[in-house]
């Protein structure tokens, strides 16, 4: 293995994450569940009925990295533009449906790869088998997403409020239903706008059921505190093993839920994807200017999907113990240039001037030794 932080992963047992074993289902063509890796999701929010906005936000989305996307389906208009959507789209989609069986059947047939139902919310157990029979007929997986903020009445009676012990009622209640007609292709969220509920339900669910589990804190506001909440809440379950699926919901371009998504599952190592950027926060000492640099080369090095690590620090004080762990490293010197590393090593001297230029050369070369290495690696194994 190339990249430094990950040899690290497998020798530091603090670094080590257990993760929940859970059965696999498959969305598509993307594995969910069991030891595959945890994808990354989002949700459009262009009106379906366009499918051809529609495509081009799932286009983005599949740029930005996206394993699955969500596209809701309100109405007739909508599962009828599904199918072109789904035709075209290179990531498996989810159909999202509420209330409306009918609904659920015309996204399978439309291509769906999921359907996000609540059978328990789509009327009686005939129109229910319908649904099933309709998943199995197009190989759609379904998942079952509890939200704090519509529980069924009568279990809100029963405990008050929305908790942790109502939310897996409803979870477990919706899944009996599946069960009952042997159907095992699903996976559950039960999401709420407050961290600590979440995590709650999450944790008690986790025990309960062996099904993968899609994570979202939803709602979590706007872009900064909804990343915050959704780093805090995705964060301590994934940290605990728990999760299968992610998707982050900020009131914000979906785009940046995919971001934030894997930079939380960057963070604590369970995926990489795109350079790792470690830079200081600066201050007096820098040699040069760090805080701009960063947003610079952040742009400027947004293409590369090959997972590796760069570190950009101002001086000499945290400059070279940084660079130990990454494959690329600067470190602020003074008088106008600073040291380059190369995995670990210190190699030569670069002015502060073309040093953007000189980064983004290194980075780039790494990411195709990388790529190259891989390819050679996954050749041999074949
Ligand atoms: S590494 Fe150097 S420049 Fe960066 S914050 Fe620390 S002391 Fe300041």
């Amino acid at each position: 293995m190339s990249n430094a932080a990950d040899q690290l992963g497998h020798i530091r047992p603090w670094r080590h994450i257990e993760r929940r074993k859970s059965r696999q289902i498959r969305v598509g063509s993307v594995a969910v569940g069991g030891d595959a890796p945890i994808s990354v999701q989002s949700m459009t929010n262009t009106p379906t009925a366009d499918a051809a906005a529609t495509l081009e936000q799932i286009r983005q989305l599949e740029e930005a990295g996206a394993d699955i996307v969500r596209v809701s389906c309100p109405d007739e208009e909508s599962t009828a533009a599904f199918r072109t959507i789904a035709r075209e789209s290179r990531v498996p989609l989810v159909a999202d449906i509420h209330f409306h069986y009918r609904r659920g059947i015309e996204a399978a047939e439309a291509g769906a790869a999921c359907l996000r139902i609540n059978p328990g919310n789509i009327g009686s157990r005939d129109r229910v088998r319908e649904v099933i029979q309709a998943a199995r007929d197009h190989g759609c997986s379904m998942r079952i997403g509890v939200n704090a903020g519509s529980l069924e009445r009568e279990l809100l009676e029963k405990y008050g409020e929305p908790c942790p012990d109502a939310m897996v009622e409803s979870a477990l209640n919706h899944a009996r239903i599946l069960q009952d007609e042997d159907f095992h292709e699903f996976k559950i969220s039960v999401k709420a706008s407050d961290p600590f509920l979440t995590v709650a339900a999450y944790q008690q669910l986790a025990d309960a059921i062996d099904c993968p589990l899609h994570l979202g804190v939803t709602e979590a506001g706007p872009l900064r505190t909804g990343t915050i909440k959704s780093a805090i809440g995705l964060g301590s379950m994934l940290w605990a093993g728990i999760g299968d699926t992610i998707r982050v919901s900020l009131a914000a371009d979906p785009v940046e839920e995919i971001k934030v998504g894997f930079d939380i599952l960057k963070s604590l190592g369970l995926r990489h994807r795109g350079v790792n950027i470690i830079a200081c926060p600066s201050c007096a000492r820098q040699g040069f200017n760090v805080i701009e640099t960063v947003g610079v080369l952040e742009e400027r090095l947004a293409h590369i999907t090959t997972p590796m690590s760069l570190s950009i620090i101002g001086c000499v004080v945290n400059g070279p113990g940084e660079a130990l762990y990454t494959d690329v490293g600067f470190t602020g010197g003074g008088k106008g240039a600073g040291m380059v590393y190369l995995a670990g090593k210190m190699t030569h001297k670069q002015d502060n001037a073309g040093m953007v230029e000189h980064i983004v050369e290194l980075v780039e070369k790494k990411a195709a030794e990388l790529d190259a290495e891989r390819a050679g690696a996954a050749q041999a194994a074949e």
